[in-house]
């Protein structure tokens, strides 16, 4: 279900390209299972619910589409392993809601390129036939990525090699329309990002800030609340752990210091919310959440 935000006077939508089912292993790495299972409940088969949700911005730069989730280009593995309804176009389906077309969006910012953020961002021309080739799935966007980013997706190495998969990128850069960026940038009016490494060497968060509010879009910088709430708490995939927690520790005191509407892009529960004083002193404030066992059935 999309969301609609105001951050002053920009507008912003939280649109998801659904949930996949993951191991909680990986997301809570070496926090053992006792201590999570309480927070997010697991199925039988250990998995937890993972949301992917994107942020579309209406920014004085146009229309900022920022990560494009899992993407069309699934087979029946993937439709199975990540136990995901196979339904197409999830994320376009969620725009369109909200008055968007594809066409309309004019920057697509990939936090980083694993295939949960950048799968989305292209297309089988013929949706059902795999060998008709592939098309940019937002065709008048410029995409950015980091160039240290791109580097490490190109040159995957044995523990990266099975979420960077050439398809989502190849067909934007034959295109013309890949653009690599070093550093924080700044996208548009109030909108910039800022580099956090830690998930990956060069991963990115999304700023939005206008007439005194503000948005983060932490996406992998920190995947859960659970894992803002305790600095420790670093997913088994960030190739950089320690650099996580102080990114976190980081981001956290900057989002206090703002008041900041935190948006979690990957937690199946928590969607947005703010910093408050708590036990283990600032702790997320849940304001808007999603129960995501709502919609299993015969599980
Ligand atoms: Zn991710």
């Amino acid at each position: 279900m999309p969301y609609t935000l105001n951050i002053g006077s920009i507008r912003c939508h939280i649109v998801s390209d659904g949930i996949q089912w993951s191991d909680g292993g990986g997301f809570f790495g070496l926090v053992p299972r006792i201590l999570w299972e309480p927070i997010i409940r697991p199925d039988e088969r250990n998995r937890i619910p993972v949301a992917l949700r994107s942020l579309l911005i209406e920014s004085d730069a146009g229309l900022i589409l920022v990560d494009t989730g899992q993407g069309d280009k699934l087979g029946d593995r993937e439709w199975r392993r990540f136990g995901m309804e196979p339904r197409l176009e999830r994320l376009i389906g969620e725009m369109a809601e909200v008055g968007f077309g594809p066409e309309d969006v004019d920057v697509v910012l990939f936090t980083h390129l694993h295939s949960d953020h950048a799968g989305g961002a292209t297309r089988w021309v013929d949706q059902n036939d795999p060998s008709s080739g592939l098309l940019p799935t937002f065709p008048n966007a410029r995409y950015l990525a980091q160039r240290v980013e791109m580097a490490e997706a190109t040159f995957p190495n044995e523990r990266t090699r099975g979420t960077y998969f050439p398809q989502n990128w190849q067909p934007l850069q034959a295109a013309g329309l890949l653009e690599l960026v070093d550093g924080d940038q700044r996208l548009a009016g109030g909108v910039h990002t800022q580099v956090v490494p830690g998930h990956t060497s060069s991963i990115q968060a999304v700023w939005v800030e206008d007439g005194g509010e503000s948005l983060l879009f932490l996406g992998d910088t920190c995947s859960w609340a659970a894992h803002l709430d305790r600095l420790a708490w670093v997913p088994a995939f960030d190739i950089l752990p320690m650099q996580s927690i102080e990114g976190k520790r980081r981001l956290r005191a900057q989002a206090l210091e703002r008041n900041t509407l935190l948006f979690f892009q990957h937690d199946g529960q928590v969607v947005t919310g703010r910093l408050g004083e708590g036990a283990r002193g600032a702790e997320v404030r849940v304001e808007i959440s999603e129960d995501p066992w709502a919609d299993v059935t015969g599980e």
